[in-house]
Order: C-alpha cells, then sequence, then structure tokens
C-alpha cells in the first residue's frame, strides 16, 4: 500500500492521501491559477483554482467511497482507502462470494461518478447560480463524465477490467478464466496505450504524455493479472490422484525394525497413532537417514517413534479435494514439513503428496 497522509477513517478504514496526490494537486492548482487570475484577480484565481482540485479529490474519493461501501455491505473488510497520483484505490479482502458481488463492487465506483455528474449537471440549470459557478458546476460534470468513461475501460486493473472479469467468470463458472480474459485484454490496452502516446508525442509532447503514462500504468498491472489468472488456472487443475505417492502405515510402538523392512518396500512409511473411529491419527513419518543409522542388533528393541519426523497433527489432504484447498492445506504447513498424508474416501490413508511435487506442477503446467 502506497504511503502517504493519513486524513481520516471511514468504516474503520483508514483515508491515505498519497504523496503523489499532492504533487497532482500542485501542478493542478498550477495549470490554472494562469487563465482564472487573468479574469478573476490573484485572490479569486487562488480560490477558483483550488476549488478545481478540491473538487476533483472529492469526486474520485466519492468513487472510491462507492466501491468501499458496497464491498462492506457485502460483508467484505476494506483495509485502506487511498487517493494516489491517478486516482484512487481501494484495497479489501479480495475474497468475493461471487461474480455478481464483484461487479456490483467494480461498478459502484463509475456509478457515483455518473451519479455526480447529474447533479452538477442540474446544478448548472439554476438560474440563480453566478457564471462561475456554474463553470465549476460545468467543470465538475465533464470530470466525473470522465472519471466515469475513463474507469470503465474493459482492462484489469480499471474498473470496467473488473466488470469483465465478473462476466467471464459468470459466463465460464471460473474466476481464473475471468482473470486472464480481463489481464490479457489489460496487457492488450495498456501497449495500444504505449504505441499511440509514442506516435503522438513525436507530433506533440503534451498530446502524447497522457496515454504513454496509462499505458505504462494499466500494462503492467494486467500483466500480473494474467500471471495471477494463469496460477490460479493451475491450482484448479490440481488433482491428488496424479500426486499421490505409496505409502506404508506403522502403528506407534512398532519395532523400528519393521519400519526398516517396510523401508524396502516404499520410501514414505507414516506413523498412526490409534484413533478413534474412522481417520487414523499420523503423527509423523520415518526418518530414513535416522532409522539406517540405528545398529541391527538394536532395531528390533527401538520404538518407531525414535526415527520420527514429526507431522502436525490432524493436518491431511483428502482425494477428491479441491486443488485451492489442497494448495492452501499445503501452504499452511510448507515451513514444518516435506509431506502430508492423503485420505481416502473411507478416511483411511492412501499415500503422501509431496511439497516439491506440488510446487513442480504450479510451475510446468499452464
Ligand atoms: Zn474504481
Amino acid at each position: 500500500m502506497e504511503r502517504g497522509l493519513r486524513v481520516g477513517r471511514i468504516g474503520g478504514a483508514p483515508v491515505v492521501v498519497a504523496w503523489s496526490w499532492w504533487l497532482i494537486a500542485l501542478v493542478l492548482v498550477g495549470s490554472y491559477y494562469g487563465s482564472f487570475a487573468q479574469v478573476l484577480g490573484p485572490a479569486r484565481g487562488l480560490a477558483l483554482s483550488g476549488a478545481v482540485v478540491v473538487f476533483l479529490f472529492a469526486s474520485v474519493f466519492l468513487h472510491e467511497l462507492g466501491h468501499g461501501l458496497t464491498a462492506q455491505r457485502l460483508g467484505l473488510r476494506v483495509h485502506q482507502y487511498t487517493l494516489t497520483f491517478f486516482g484512487g484505490e481501494t484495497t479489501f479482502d479480495a475474497a468475493e462470494r461471487g461474480p455478481g458481488q464483484s461487479a456490483a463492487v467494480s461498478v459502484m465506483g463509475p456509478a457515483v461518478n455518473v451519479a455526480l455528474a447529474v447533479i452538477a449537471w442540474a446544478a448548472m440549470r439554476v438560474p440563480a447560480l453566478g457564471p462561475w459557478p456554474r463553470t465549476l458546476a460545468y467543470w465538475l460534470m465533464v470530470t466525473n463524465l470522465f472519471l466515469a468513461v475513463f474507469n470503465l475501460i474493459p482492462a484489469i486493473p480499471m474498473d470496467g477490467g473488473g466488470l469483465l472479469e465478473a462476466l467471464v467468470w459468470k459466463l465460464a463458472g471460473r474466476r481464473s478464466t475471468g482473470t486472464l480474459v480481463a489481464g490479457w485484454v489489460g496487457v492488450a490496452v495498456g501497449a495500444a496505450l504505449v504505441i499511440w502516446g509514442l506516435v503522438a508525442s513525436t507530433r506533440s509532447w503534451s498530446a502524447g504524455i497522457w496515454p504513454l503514462l496509462v499505458g505504462l500504468m494499466i500494462a503492467p498491472s494486467a500483466w500480473g493479472s494474467v500471471r495471477r489468472g494463469r496460477h490460479s488456472r493451475r491450482v484448479d487443475a490440481i488433482d491428488l490422484q496424479e500426486l499421490v505417492r505409496p505409502a506404508l502405515v506403522l502403528a506407534t510402538g512398532t519395532p523400528l525394525a519393521e519400519a526398516v523392512r517396510a523401508l524396502a518396500a516404499t520410501p514414505f512409511v507414516l506413523v498412526a497413532a490409534p484413533g478413534g473411529p474412522g481417520a487414523p491419527i499420523i503423527v509423523g513419518v520415518v526418518d530414513q537417514a535416522a532409522a539406517f543409522s540405528v545398529p541391527p542388533a538394536r532395531l528390533a528393541g527401538t520404538p518407531v517413534e525414535a526415527a520420527l519426523i514429526p507431522l502436525p497433527a490432524g493436518v491431511a489432504l483428502r482425494l477428491g479435494m479441491p486443488g485451492r484447498d489442497a494448495v492452501a492445506t499445503m501452504a499452511s504447513v510448507a515451513d514444518r514439513v516435506a509431506l502430508l498424508p492423503v485420505l481416502g474416501a473411507e478416511g483411511g490413508v492412501v499415500g503422501v503428496v509431496l511439497m516439491r511435487d506440488l510446487a513442480e506442477r504450479l510451475r510446468d503446467a499452464s
């Protein structure tokens, strides 16, 4: 999250104005001040250019609030509202419950800008309004229409990209497909804007700079989406049946001699504590090196626990579980263990899955 000045909190989420925003605010006041001061004099010129920037700030902020309050209504926790150089950003728990809710969160930002444009348009019709307030209302209308249209560009990371992602998610039934499509469209739009900006800047620097900057902002985020989408597809495609390796299970207290005999058949020998009815409680996996280092004469009298690598109690995979859940389960213990037991439909152990096999699968297939 970009750092900046915290100006308040809404619904528990901090509102941060990034340092880049203050820069653009200064540039805007400076660029408007010249023409306003010529007509209105320095004091009123400064006031009007200040008002323009405050209105822009309010429009962008209310846009973000549209996202944030919708997300909160849908039960998602909003982390932070940030106003940046390019506008705003609302960060919240990404796990929307479905494409409909994701679309609602995306659309409510631009919808707020459309509403503000309508309000500004109505204000312009008020006969009592003087020429300068009317100019300000006109400016507010145009700015909000621009914000709505700009944000609806159907390319991630824009709101329109979020809508496109949700639409494809709904149609394809898989979020990762939506992320991938909206990401690729974003890459294409970003690249087109960069090319447009470069071509335009050969004629006029000021005509080329904005498409170039926006293209350079969109393209990397969109590429991030493509990568996220690809990763999600690999995760969804994980089938434990293809990764499981055979394992044997011994009870606690079994002599190590028996474990050494089992190791001749498979390198993965699990040890189970006597559990209740149903699933065994796997307490660990036999450490081959430790088992083979015990002198043969002592193997019969040493319990298997003497050469045990402990496994986290109660953590196991199940055949047929969604790839997403399997990856999450393995990730939760990846810093402690190299494998996890896999249980079958009846609750018995069918084998083990190695962390490195899973990592390789997530790297390779696409
Ligand atoms: Zn938005």
